[in-house]
């Protein structure tokens, strides 16, 4: 009985002792295309060469309410850019945040930071508990700590609106707007900046800067690290 399920342990343990030495001394390939790679970002020169820069030009997001925000991101959502985005966000390498922080604040309009504060968009309890961490805020803590702004972490998320799937925009944005709220004993700055790791259909970043403009921010913009084309 238990003499099986001992030696079976004991593999596991081995064989995860081994994986772990072996992760240690062998280099982390490129995350895009598998190739060898080094430096801070685990891309081959190939992939680091073929990332979409963007221009410094913002694009504004609108809802039709009124209230629009101008957002910014560095790379075009493909290829490396891509690959980094997914590694951070699915297979839990936070290491990567301080090398792609790096790479928005190279480049980022200084109109779009300029003494505000960066607020991460906030992930759904539900999946933060799943994945253990809100890539959205280890994005905007490497980016705070690279260009010595503030980190205000005052958003959150609650309610079953967890899924965006099968209703039109309206019902999503007023949804996703009911979802989220000031955190208790936060505060909204006056400039915020919202951070998220991809800008899609902006549908997101709306509904965070309409609960950010409710609860006093003056002026509200955004910043993702990247952004899907046609954007
Ligand atoms: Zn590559």
């Amino acid at each position: 009985m238990s003499g099986d399920g001992g030696s079976d342990t004991l593999a596991r343990v081995i064989s995860a002792l081994w994986r772990n030495a072996l992760a240690a001394v062998a280099p982390p390939g490129c995350f895009a295309c598998g190739a060898s790679a080094g430096g801070a970002l685990p891309l081959c020169p190939v992939c680091r060469d073929g990332l979409g820069w963007l221009s410094a030009e913002t694009v504004c997001l609108d809802d039709g309410s009124g209230s629009s925000v101008e957002a910014w991101a560095p790379l075009a959502y493909r290829g490396g850019a891509k690959a980094l985005t997914r590694a951070l966000k699915f297979r839990g390498a936070v290491a990567l945040a301080d090398g792609m922080a790096a790479q928005v604040v190279a480049s980022v309009p200084t109109k779009l930071d300029e003494g505000g504060s960066l607020v991460p968009v906030p992930l759904h309890p539900a999946r933060r508990r799943r994945r253990g961490f809100n890539q959205a805020q280890v994005l905007a803590r490497a980016i705070a700590a690279r260009a010595g702004l503030e980190l205000a972490d005052c958003l959150m998320r609650g309610g079953a609106g967890g899924t965006q799937m099968g209703r039109d925009r309206d019902e999503r944005l007023a949804a996703l707007a009911g979802a989220m709220s000031v955190r208790p004993g936060s505060s909204a700055p006056a400039r915020a900046v919202l951070v998220d790791d991809v800008l899609t259909t902006g549908a997101t970043l709306l509904a965070c800067a309409a609960i950010l403009r409710a609860a006093g921010s003056e002026q509200v913009s955004a910043l993702t690290y990247a952004r899907t084309p046609g954007r």
